[in-house]
């Protein structure tokens, strides 16, 4: 189950975890509708295919009018998007999400996924959001803050405010993110997920939380049960010398860098 953003924003809804409005559309027309409906002064128009880095790749698109929203769902569709996550063929767009704009005043990364080192699942946040976290854990790794999470006890509060005072959120902030770590941490285990990813997380210029992009791969048990260790490739940056974050071993890392490819699979030596 890896599922598009809008559909990830969809679950994300049904948890509770504050995401855009936004409307799905698979022509001009309807991209054009879905801003109208959805109202607003600025929206972002967002191709929908299985790879990050949209962003830098034109896979996102800021629009100030309708017309503008028509136009830029006009360049995407039916052509296909490549990401430093994708082949060099790219992969075909066939559907758009046509999301209000957000006033952002920073962006956040964070992630649950399972540190298999340690049998337990991880809730991995950076202020350098928006941002690859594999550039980030290779250039700046003392940016990472992890905790992992005791199974039986679950993601405890103690545990979601250090994350918040380590990314240094204001103080209302906290339990807004306390409330939305748990959401996800929530979702991450009734939906047996290897990953659920919010990159980035934004502030608002009002002061709010809100998940910008959602990334949701599930699938935790089959993923065990059906990946060969052999096959199994270690993140470059995850045995940086030096690095205080080394979640897995080449031998524990299988079941994410396969189930993520098109996150994990794009890690390379900075050489590259
Ligand atoms: P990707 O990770 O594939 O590049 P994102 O959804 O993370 O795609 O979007 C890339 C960037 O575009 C974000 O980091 C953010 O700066 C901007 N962006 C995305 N959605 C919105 C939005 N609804 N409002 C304002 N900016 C957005
Ligand atoms: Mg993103």
């Amino acid at each position: 189950m890896n599922l598009h953003e809008y559909q990830a924003k969809e679950v994300f809804r049904d948890y509770g975890i504050p995401v855009p409005a936004g409307r799905v559309a698979a022509s001009p027309d309807e991209a054009a509708a879905a801003a109208a409906a959805l109202g607003g002064a600025v929206w972002v128009v967002k191709a929908q295919v299985h790879a990050g880095g949209r962003g830098k790749a034109g896979g996102v698109k800021l629009a100030r009018d309708v017309a503008a929203v028509r136009a830029a769902a006009a360049d995407m569709l039916g052509r296909r998007l490549v990401t430093p996550q994708t082949t060099a063929e790219g992969l075909p767009i066939s559907r758009v999400y046509v999301e209000a704009g957000s006033d952002i005043a920073r962006e956040i990364y964070l992630s649950l996924t399972l540190n298999r080192e340690k049998s337990r699942v991880a809730l991995i946040a950076s202020s350098a959001g928006g941002m690859d976290i594999e550039e980030v854990a290779h250039q700046t790794p003392e940016k990472i803050l992890s905790v992992t999470v005791h199974p039986a006890a679950g993601l405890q509060a103690h545990q979601a405010r250090e994350i918040a005072f380590g990314l240094g959120l204001r103080a209302e902030q906290v339990g807004a993110f306390q409330a939305l770590a748990s959401a996800l941490y929530r979702l991450y285990m009734e939906k047996d997920l290897s990953l659920v990813e919010v990159n980035p997380l934004i502030v608002t210029k009002g002061g709010a939380l809100m998940a910008l992009d959602a990334k949701i791969n599930g699938g935790r048990l089959s993923t065990i049960s059906t990946t060969s260790p052999s096959t199994a490739t270690s993140p470059a940056w995850s045995t940086a010398p030096g690095s205080p974050w080394r979640p897995w071993t080449s031998s524990s890392c299988m079941a994410v860098s396969r189930r993520t490819s098109s996150t994990w699979g794009a890690v390379r030596p900075p050489s590259a």
